[in-house]
């Protein structure tokens, strides 16, 4: 059985051997994501070496995920390089404090004092701490400590409730987005996005860092802002993907709140022919033990019921001491939970109107291979954009994605139930359709007798629509 879910792994220290890096793919990578939150540029050009070299030897195509490090709003250092908060206890957020102590400690976002207001609720190191602002005097925040703890070097802040103005791209996301684009990521993910106009910008950096080589990357939209929430619609229609950045928006907008807000991202997503990533502590404890716990099994399983494209590994493949179980244990549990998804495709097309001809192959092609059961679907494709409409939708079929190009054949590695191949482009219908089918074939997924449907766009050779579809019997040709 082929897995329609896809999965995302971060690339870190424990995951950057190419040996360690073979075992992961073999066990079902689909997609790396480079984390520009850490490391210098070089890092990261030398691992997609590593990536693009080890793939090619285990002969799979695989897409990057460059994520920049975005507007996170941090605090400084401190002296000792951590203090510890008493409950009840006062503390000063201020941007002029060279070097923290027990007192007060600086920001590293000069800017912070003025969005804030007194009563506001800080969350300090992914909601750990919990500050409320008695205050705002100059550039200092004074606060009450309402939950303490240990507060270490550069923590993260977040205001309950969002609304924090750092622009979304930084300089230093600038420079990251040209040295993605020097070994050409598939996707860049962008932080914090809070409108269309911050992923137009983004889309538009990469381009000119791009304009050389003219690769263009997919771009996604991290939604870990609470403005991001009521945007959702216009950030989807700028993007091509988004991802459920489930730990900063937990901050954000309360634990309580993510998981109806991931459903029903991946519900607005899928309707707008977008991807989806379901991300963030999915296999936490997996960062030290070498199985998860019942809870991680079921969140990685629910993630694949509401339809999610991919779920990804975090630290558990980053840092973790088990990336390659991790790995395999994601890939068990989406196998299982796929199983026992109910396939209703006719209720998806119950109002559906569309007017484009290759949209309409691509649902005509869904739709009549689900009611014969064949055994799979094939799109030839350039774009691979009949392969991600087919993917929108949940079926048990499995759709491939056969195009001459690479570019294509990377990005389409996160799209939920297709699998890419390369198939030289030709002017001879019969000879493609035959070459198709050959690969077919030899990868085991048809046998002779078999049924599929096939979509492509004529004449062939021609950059053009899809506008064909064909029941073809394999071993017809
Ligand atoms: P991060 O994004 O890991 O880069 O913070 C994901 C998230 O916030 O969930
Ligand atoms: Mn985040």
């Amino acid at each position: 059985m082929i897995r329609a879910t896809k999965i995302v792994a971060t690339i870190g220290p424990a995951s950057s051997s190419p040996e360690i890096f073979k075992r992961m793919l073999e066990a079902g990578v689909n997609v790396v994501r480079f984390n520009f939150s850490h490391g210098k540029a070089q890092d990261h050009i030398e691992r997609a070496e590593m990536v693009r070299k080890v793939a090619a030897e285990v002969g799979r195509e695989i897409a990057i995920m460059a994520d920049l490090q975005g507007p996170k709003i941090r605090i400084g250092k401190f002296e000792q390089g951590k203090i510890f908060l008493e409950n009840g206890s006062k503390f000063v957020l201020d941007a002029d404090c060279q070097i923290g102590n027990q007192a007060q400690v600086g920001l590293d976002y000069k800017e912070l004092p003025r969005d804030i207001r007194a009563g506001d609720v800080l969350l300090l190191n992914d909601g750990l701490i919990v500050l409320v602002v008695d205050r705002v005097v100059g550039n200092a925040i004074h606060t009450t400590v309402r939950i303490g703890g240990e507060l270490s070097n550069n923590k993260g802040i977040n205001r309950l409730g969002g609304g924090l103005s750092a622009p979304a791209l930084t300089g230093k996301d600038m420079e990251d987005i040209k040295t993605a684009m020097s070994f050409q990521a598939d996707y860049i993910a962008v932080s914090f996005p809070k409108s269309a106009a911050d992923m137009i910008m983004a889309r538009q950096l990469a381009f000119i860092a791009g304009e050389s080589t003219r690769h263009k990357p997919q771009m996604i939209a991290k939604i870990e802002r609470a403005e991001a929430i009521p945007a959702l619609q216009e950030i989807l229609d700028a993007s091509d993907g988004i991802m459920v950045a489930r730990g900063d928006l937990a901050v954000e907008v309360g634990n309580a709140a993510v998981p109806a807000l991931q459903k029903r991202m991946i519900r607005m997503a899928r309707a707008s022919n977008k991807l989806v990533i379901t991300a963030t502590q999915m296999m936490e404890s997996m960062i030290v033990n070498a199985v998860p716990t019942r809870a991680e099994v079921s969140d990685v399983a629910n993630a694949v019921l509401d339809g999610t494209d991919a779920v990804m590994a975090s630290a558990e493949t980053a840092s973790g001491k088990y990336p390659v179980e991790t790995v395999e244990t994601m890939a068990a549990v989406c196998l299982e939970a796929e199983k026992s998804d109910v396939v209703k495709l006719d209720a998806d097309f119950l109002n559906a109107t569309f007017t484009r001809i290759d949209q309409s192959i691509a649902y005509g092609a869904l739709f009549t291979a689900y009611h014969l059961r064949v055994k799979a679907i094939c799109a030839l494709t350039e774009s691979g954009s009949t392969a991600l409409w087919m993917s929108r939708h949940n079926i048990d079929i499995p759709i491939f994605a056969a195009t001459p190009k690479l570019g294509t054949q990377r990005k389409a590695a996160l799209y939920r139930n297709v699998t890419s191949f390369e198939l030289a482009q030709g002017t001879d219908r019969e000879a493609v359709l035959k070459a198709a089918q050959d690969l077919l074939l030899a990868k085991g997924v048809v046998h002779k007798g078999d049924m599929i449907v096939v979509t492509w766009g004529e004449p062939m050779g021609q950059v053009g629509g899809t506008n064909a579809l064909k029941i073809m019997k394999i071993g017809e040709y």
